[in-house]
């Protein structure tokens, strides 16, 4: 299948007094067309700054992208100047956010943002852009869209902004969609709406999706493949289903360790990963996970496992596959 977006061996740091914060670490990956991919992580494992460099939203200084490509068509967007990046965001990839109050105008009923979006991208007329601003809002789901479209922003619900934010994002038809931590701040309810939400939409629109999240529990629900990312790299990535049924890398069988499971009553059974990411003004040498890993080797201390390929389309990196290591029972596979 054709690539909407290919990211190769992408390196963002950040210059502060402090020094130099490696934040992204030589990352790579592929997003297919129609196909919606989660990047997940504990916070500061660089999964946002990925997303926020592919539309260069970092800010540039302190942030700078130190190598690498985002390529996207036949540009690299790493490389275009700041006009043409602004063409791209809004029209060809769109994003939301956590809290759509930072990206909603609040002054602006919600139908104009919409009509106003619509007019500048898609170069619609008026009154074509108004009648399509309410069938936007219809699609993603808010009742009487109507008499909606004349409302602010603070007269809609948690959930029901999130909804006109994406239906904001999806109006310009984007090949691409970035949602970072898009229902974090929602109940578990409106969460579980607004993934269907999204899920409905990549079908029905082909559109593809970066799902940017904390929790492994939201992403079964919508995506097709899984990328675990922890201080700055990617540690392990596959098929949803595969990450979910046979997890290799012990992040991640600490990450599913942590999911919140609806079939327990009692959250105090949730086991959180112990310890704290490495400091990245001075990443380790080897296996960034290796001062939190149980399994920790001699050898993850000193040289950074290379990923290899355990299934198809699951890679790993960690020294437990090489064929010399000491065989260790994954913990989630046992059904524990
Ligand atoms: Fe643990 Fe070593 Fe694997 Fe890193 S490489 S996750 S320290 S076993
Ligand atoms: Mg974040």
């Amino acid at each position: 299948k054709e690539n909407v977006l290919e990211v190769k061996d992408l390196q963002v740091s950040f210059d502060t007094y402090a020094g130099e914060v490696q934040a992204v670490r030589g990352v790579s990956f592929h997003i297919e067309k129609g196909e919606a991919v989660a990047i997940v992580g504990e916070s500061g494992c660089g999964k946002s700054v990925t997303a926020q460099s592919i539309m260069r939203l970092i800010p540039m200084p302190p942030g700078r992208i130190k190598g690498g490509q985002v390529l996207f068509g036949d540009k690299d967007l790493t490389k275009l100047s700041d006009k043409a990046m602004e063409g791209i965001r809004g029209s060809d990839i769109g994003m939301i956010f956590q809290d759509p109050m930072t990206s909603l105008n609040p002054t602006m009923s919600v139908g104009k943002q919409i009509t106003e979006g619509l007019m500048k991208h898609q170069h619609m007329n008026k009154a074509d852009a108004a009648k399509k601003a309410i069938e936007m809002l219809k699609v993603v789901g808010i009742p009487n869209p109507e008499t909606r479209a004349q409302q602010f922003p603070h007269q809609f619900s948690g959930g029901m902004r999130q909804r006109a934010m994406i239906a904001i994002a999806l109006a310009s038809n984007p090949k691409l969609l970035i949602a970072d931590e898009p229902t974090t701040a929602l109940d578990v309810t409106i969460q579980a709406q607004i993934l269907d939400l999204m899920k409905d939409l990549q079908k029905q629109l082909d559109t593809s999706i970066i799902l940017i999240t904390h929790d492994l529990g939201v992403v079964a629900q919508v995506v097709q493949r899984v990328i675990v990312m922890y201080a700055g790299k990617i540690v392990e990535s596959g098929p949803v289903d595969e990450i979910f049924k046979n997890p290799r890398h012990p992040y991640t069988w600490g990450l599913m360790k942590s999911v919140p499971r609806l079939d327990l009553e009692n959250k105090e059974e949730l086991d959180p990963i112990e310890g704290t990411p490495p400091d990245l003004f001075a990443p380790p040498a080897g296996c960034p996970f290796a001062s939190r890993c149980e399994y920790a080797m001699n050898i993850c201390k000193k040289h950074m496992p290379e990923a290899v390929e355990v299934g198809k389309d699951h890679k790993v990196a960690c020294w437990l596959e090489h064929p010399l290591a000491p065989k260790v029972e994954n913990p989630v596979k046992k059904g524990g």
